[in-house]
């Protein structure tokens, strides 16, 4: 069976070998065994498929969320010669009775169809040929997994009515909570499961912590015009500052443009095309940009904002260095982010889930271990070693004792009746004469200037870590006040101390002594 595989590989892809576990997983479906299969994005899951599906003798139903990437999928199979289709709930009735003719003739090898479409759809079903039954994107499954979409659930009705027809469940980005909801949803009949290594050694890690934007936009400004005519993708966190950022990136002679979902469907395709066909180099997007997009030489990807969890991380830092090449990647992370997250986690209809993730990728950009470490066992895959590839493994980071550092910032958040945010704080720490600290008597306090020997952006740093720490905590229901945890009262009182590490290091003043 596998060297059939392998022709038709050759012959409608024009591959000549096949990649780690693709071999398996296309055997184990020949077998007609239920397969889940969790590889990242890029790591070759259409072909797991789609290699069966022109094997078998029959019909492939491929479920696919998004009816934009399945109308490209559809053509790109066509021009490879194989008769493919879609139903979804853009087409006429005429259209959708062509495409019925087709899959009943047996014309049809794959038919992609959207899973709002499934239920209407399942008496027509009924009658073709089906041998095969793909699952594209089966976290959307789950309302554990981040992308939930409440369509697929209806999926397992699936098993009930094609008991006999093995199904393959894809996803790239599932933890094992994920994954057991997916198996026990679509009714998987124990399943033979195949993890792709989600590491991915040539794509760089970087974290960069409490820089102010007008900082940032020059460092990026910088970083692009070092890499002349290489492709990237800047994230962000809103529509407007895609607009903004491109604009800026524009005076500065970059050729950017932005993305988002916000954008008429004509103007993000040909957004999309320019960059494909390297018109644009730069694109400046909403995590609306990038999905089903095949572009191998994307050579660094910048998050301009902290993303929401670590699935989505993960996987846009994924787009860059398809091709296998050195690509860098850079996460900016900024206070004010985690604030606007946590309004939005907040809000959202699965409030607790949203804000552990939230908290579990503010422990990775705050973390002082390897960074590809915690991503890889994120996803349930151990790593032992370091990478030596990211930030921490190249510049280790140094612990002192910072009790009295943190001593002086809770004395000073007390001393204001935890009634301040962080800026605030910082302010007064440092003996700042802004008009609203003057207003409020801050400058009164016995610790006013207290702290005045260090940065800004140090201080911030240092309160991050003190949140991380549980020393201190952010009331977001009381305007984002800080407040001590009892920890935090016990550092206070000299009782416990505290173990912090060392800013990296930048824009050192001359007079800036580093902490201690
Ligand atoms: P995923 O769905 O996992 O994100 P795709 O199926 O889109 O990934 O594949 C990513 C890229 O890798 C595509 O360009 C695909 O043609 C290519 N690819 C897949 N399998 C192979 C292979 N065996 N050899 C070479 N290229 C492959
Ligand atoms: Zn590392």
């Amino acid at each position: 069976m596998i060297t059939a595989a392998q022709s038709v590989l050759k012959e409608y892809f024009g591959y000549d070998e096949f990649r780690p576990l693709q071999r398996n997983i296309i055997q184990s479906i020949l077998d007609k065994k239920d397969t889940l299969v969790l590889m990242p994005t890029g790591g070759g899951k259409s072909i797991c498929f789609q290699v069966p599906a022109l094997l078998l003798d029959g019909l492939c139903v491929v479920i696919s969320p998004l009816i934009s990437l399945m109308k490209d999928q559809v053509d790109a199979l066509r021009i490879n010669g194989i008769g493919a289709a879609y139903l979804n709930s853009s087409q006429s009735f005429e259209e959708e009775e062509v495409v019925i003719e087709d899959c009943i003739n047996g014309n049809i090898k794959l038919l992609y169809l959207s899973p709002e479409k499934l239920k209407s759809s399942i008496p027509m079903l009924g009658r073709f040929n089906i041998q095969l039954l793909a699952i594209d994107e089966a976290h959307c499954i789950s309302s554990w997994g981040h992308d939930f979409r409440p369509e697929y659930t209806q999926l397992s009705i699936l098993k009930e009515r094609f008991s006999d027809v093995p199904i393959v469940a894809l996803t790239a980005t599932a933890d094992r909570v994920t994954r057991k909801d997916i198996i026990r949803q679509l009714n998987l009949h124990k399943p033979a499961t195949f993890v792709a290594s989600f590491d991915r050694p040539n794509l760089n890690l970087e974290v960069k912590t409490g820089i102010k934007t007008r900082q940032k936009d020059q460092e990026i400004v910088q970083f692009i015009h070092s890499k002349p005519n290489q492709s990237g993708i800047i994230y962000c966190l809103s529509r407007k500052t895609t607009e903004e950022l491109a604009e800026k990136l524009r005076e500065h002679q970059v050729n950017a443009a932005a993305y988002h979902a916000g954008m008429s469907a004509d103007d993000r395709n040909e957004t999309q095309e320019d960059f494909i066909n390297d018109r644009v180099q730069v694109v400046c997007a909403t995590v609306a940009f990038g999905m089903g997009i095949d572009k191998s030489n994307v050579r660094w990807v910048i998050h301009y904002n902290l993303p929401k969890n670590i699935e989505g991380y993960y996987q846009e830092i994924g787009r860059a260095g398809r091709d296998g090449l050195e690509s860098e990647t850079i996460l900016y992370y900024n206070l004010v982010d985690i604030v606007l997250l946590t309004q939005f986690a907040e809000q959202s209809q699965q409030r607790e889930l949203n804000l552990e993730k939230l908290k579990r990728i503010q422990q990775f950009a705050e973390a002082d271990i390897c960074r590809r470490k915690i991503l890889i066992n994120y996803f349930g895959e151990n790593f032992e070693d370091s990478c030596g590839n990211c930030d921490v493994c190249k510049n280790p980071r140094k612990h002192f004792d910072g009790t009295l550092l943190v001593q002086k910032a809770l004395s000073a958040l007390l001393r204001m009746n935890e009634s301040v945010g962080i800026t605030m704080l910082i302010d007064v720490l440092r003996g700042s004469h802004k008009a609203e600290v003057l207003e409020k008597g801050f400058d009164k306090i016995k610790t006013y200037g207290a702290g005045s020997d260090l940065s800004f952006n140090h201080w911030q740093q240092f309160i991050m870590q003190m949140l991380n720490l549980g020393i201190i905590e952010m009331a977001y229901d009381e305007g984002f006040s800080l407040k001590s945890t009892e920890l935090g009262k016990e550092i206070l009182f000299g009782k416990k101390t505290a173990d912090l590490v060392y800013p990296v290091v930048r824009e050192v003043k001359k007079t800036q002594t580093i902490p201690l």
